[in-house]
């Protein structure tokens, strides 16, 4: 993989797992409130079992049955949800807002009263209307308890569907700019893939037509000379038979670094194929362009290949003309190259001087 696509595949890796952060932090926070809910749910079915209790409890103590053991289950219930649930949400900014800590306080005085008002009514009969009194009055404030919770519940469960709604619209809008980032990077990547060599990293051969294409538009319309510029490497196929393809591919990366690091801004610089390179000069007429090849050609005959050889090239240059086409520019430019090799090679032809 080329270094500019492991670079948008890590991007990816780290913008889809920016997704699975932002997903499970959502379901967290909805996990995390629905917990809570359920705590509340088991609070309100304690409370209905205390209610309910309390109601049978007093008629089997008025009926001459004692009932410590559900007296006991009472206490134990009060006690689990006074140290618990009640402590646990007391934080709860709702949770102040109801009175729910002053009616368990006082249900709690109310039934230790009357768990007093049985024992007495155990021992001489005489305590019936204080038992019911007091079981009347638990009764209500259980009553008043559960009805508080519930109130409570319900207001955590507005401020949590404010919550939820919130934080999976911001999940979605963040999945979507997501989604748009990965789609431009996977885009940028297909594009520069489509028109990249893919060992040297120049424009390839398909861009290069469309440039050429474009400039030649550009020409007709505005007049504004360009040239093109090929490049052939001289006896390319002893580098491939006297050191191997690798080395050879690697002489063909050396030579396309060299070309990019001297070519001006404005130039288009392409692998055409094999050892075959192409220049588009913008604005420039092909004398300008000639000592530019003549200074590409003098860089790689002194390159210093790290073989025991060295390499020259052999360029012809040609501008544009009025009317030109596409082909008859580019077949002036080979005519040019043609000429440079049968020449000698190491030679840099001007099809327009020469020719
Ligand atoms: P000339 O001076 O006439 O241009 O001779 P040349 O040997 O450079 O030209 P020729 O067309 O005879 O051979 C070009 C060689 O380039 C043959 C081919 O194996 C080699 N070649 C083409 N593409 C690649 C490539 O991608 N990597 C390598 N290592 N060699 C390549
Ligand atoms: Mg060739
Ligand atoms: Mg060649």
């Amino acid at each position: 993989m080329s270094l500019p696509n492991m670079r948008a595949s890590s991007q990816i890796i780290l913008l889809l797992s920016l997704i699975l952060v932002g997903i499970l932090g959502g379901a967290y926070v909805n996990i995390d409130k629905l917990n809570a809910l359920e705590h509340d749910a088991n609070a309100i079915n304690k409370l209905g079992v205390i209610r309910g209790s309390i109601q049978l409890i007093t008629k089997h103590e008025l009926n001459g049955q004692e009932s410590q053991e559900d007296i006991q289950n009472v206490d134990n219930i009060l006690e689990e949800i006074k140290e618990g649930y009640f402590k646990q949400e007391a934080q709860h900014p709702y949770f102040t807002k109801y009175s729910i800590s002053e009616v368990a306080l006082s249900l709690e005085a109310k039934w230790q009263a009357l768990k007093l008002a049985y024992e007495e009514h155990r021992q001489d009969n005489k305590a019936v209307p204080r038992v019911i009194e007091l079981s009347d009055q638990c009764w209500d404030l259980a009553y008043d308890l559960v009805f508080q919770v519930q109130k409570f519940s319900e207001g955590k469960l507005d401020s949590y569907r404010n919550i939820i709604v919130l934080s999976s619209l911001i999940i979605c809008l963040f999945m979507c700019l997501v989604i748009a980032i990965v789609y431009r990077i996977v885009h940028n990547v297909l594009e520069r893939d489509v028109i990249t060599d893919p060992l040297t990293g120049l424009y390839n051969r398909s861009h290069f037509n469309k440039v050429l294409a474009e400039q030649l538009a550009l020409f007709n319309r505005y007049q504004t000379t360009f040239t093109l510029t090929l490049i052939d490497i001289d006896h390319f196929k002893k580098i491939n038979d006297e050191f191997g393809h690798p080395e050879g591919d690697r002489v063909l990366c050396d030579v396309a670094n060299l070309l990019t690091k001297n070519t001006r801004d404005a130039d288009f610089l392409f692998r055409l194929g094999g050892e075959e390179f192409a220049i588009i000069s913008p604005h420039a007429s092909s004398q300008q362009t000639f000592h530019q090849a003549e200074k590409y050609r003098h860089l790689i005959e002194s390159f210093d290949l790290k073989l025991k050889t060295s390499l020259t090239i052999s360029v012809g240059i040609a501008q544009s003309f009025k009317g030109c086409t596409v082909e008859e520019i580019y077949k002036n430019t080979d005519i040019a190259l043609y000429r440079a090799k049968s020449l000698g090679r190491n030679t840099t032809i001007d099809f327009d001087t020469y020719i």
